[in-house]
């Protein structure tokens, strides 16, 4: 019986830490390997879950020891996996190289993510029985992506994407959308000017919001949140933390946000909830293993109320 259905990417992250990136032709000895279950999707699954929501993934992974280990790491958060099902592919992989000035290399192997489709659909149809949110990224293939959210639509339920990785949206997609969260790249990418700085942000945010979606919300790393809706645009800080290694800390802050919308809090408090999540994602090295437990964020600093930006 899930609250939230999440229709996106598994994929396991392959983290090679190298002193730096190896010339070609050459063999350099690494520091270490790790291999990490990720991918958005099942990143913000995750993030989700850990926040008490009950969550149900669909999605794909390939017929080996990866797509194993998969399933069985989100089950471990008791998410829903019986959509889970085996593409005739290799489970998605990313393979990151990090150097000692901590700069990421990423080469991405979509795998059987790509042959996620309508069969797909029908399964998301199943979870969108209860599921009053579908959470939507853009690491399977954009037309399920439409015709996931197209669904969602259909039956009610909320729809929140998340563009990334950023890419252009079809025109469709835009209307079906009740909530759209993305980062300064992403809203660059979607409004075709630099987002930088609160005054482009809080800009990109209103023009963003035009296009369809009631709710708009900027992530600013560091810099915090942007949120418009009908209203005008105002201004969360972020939690001050030592940040150590900043990966999912926009899946992090989703999941949170979500988990919290889908238990009825208000959008603010909601926000509220996904910055102190993300705080503490950035205060540790990783990606699912970096994610928060709801009864963590009780030790944290509360988020500032909203500044009025325009
Ligand atoms: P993404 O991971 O998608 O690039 P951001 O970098 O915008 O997303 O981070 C998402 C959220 O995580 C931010 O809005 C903020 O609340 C939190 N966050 C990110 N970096 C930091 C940081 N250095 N200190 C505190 N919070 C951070």
């Amino acid at each position: 019986m899930p609250d939230i259905a999440v229709f996106g990417s598994l994929n396991m992250d392959l983290v090679v830490r190298v002193p730096r990136v190896p010339d070609a032709g050459e063999t350099l000895q690494a520091h270490s390997f790790m291999t990490n279950p990720g991918g958005k999707g099942a990143n913000q699954a995750v993030a989700c879950a850990r926040q008490g929501a009950r969550v149900a993934m669909v999605g794909r992974v390939g017929d080996d020891a990866f797509g194993h280990a998969l399933r069985t790491s989100l089950e471990g958060d008791a998410i829903e996996t019986r959509h889970v099902t085996k593409a005739p592919a290799s489970t998605g992989v990313a393979l990151i190289m990090v150097d000692d000035s901590a700069q990421n290399r990423i080469s991405l192997i979509p795998g059987a993510n790509a042959f996620v489709g309508d069969e797909d659909i029908a399964w998301l149809q199943d979870d969108l029985a209860t599921a009053r949110h579908l959470l939507l990224q853009l690491e399977v293939p954009m037309d399920a992506v439409l015709k996931a959210a197209t669904l969602a639509h259909a039956k009610g339920c909320s729809v929140v994407l998340n563009p990334a990785p950023a890419q252009a949206l079809p025109d469709a997609l835009w209307a079906l959308l009740d909530l759209l969260v993305l980062n300064e790249t992403e809203a660059a990418l979607l409004c075709g000017f630099a987002v930088d700085g609160m005054a482009s942000a809080a800009r990109a945010a209103e023009a963003l919001h035009r296009r369809g979606p009631p709710q708009v919300i900027l992530t600013l790393g560091a810099d915090g949140v942007v949120a418009c809706d009908g209203t005008g645009c105002r201004h969360f800080a972020a939690l001050k933390v030592d940040a150590v290694d900043t990966t999912a800390a926009g899946d992090t802050f989703i999941g949170a946000l979500c988990a919290a919308l889908a238990r009825g809090e208000t959008i603010d408090a909601a926000i509220a909830l996904g910055i102190q999540a993300a705080a503490l994602c950035v205060t540790r090295i990783g990606a699912q293993s970096a994610i928060p437990y709801r009864n963590e964020l009780q030790a944290l600093a509360s988020v500032d109320g909203p500044v009025t930006l325009r």
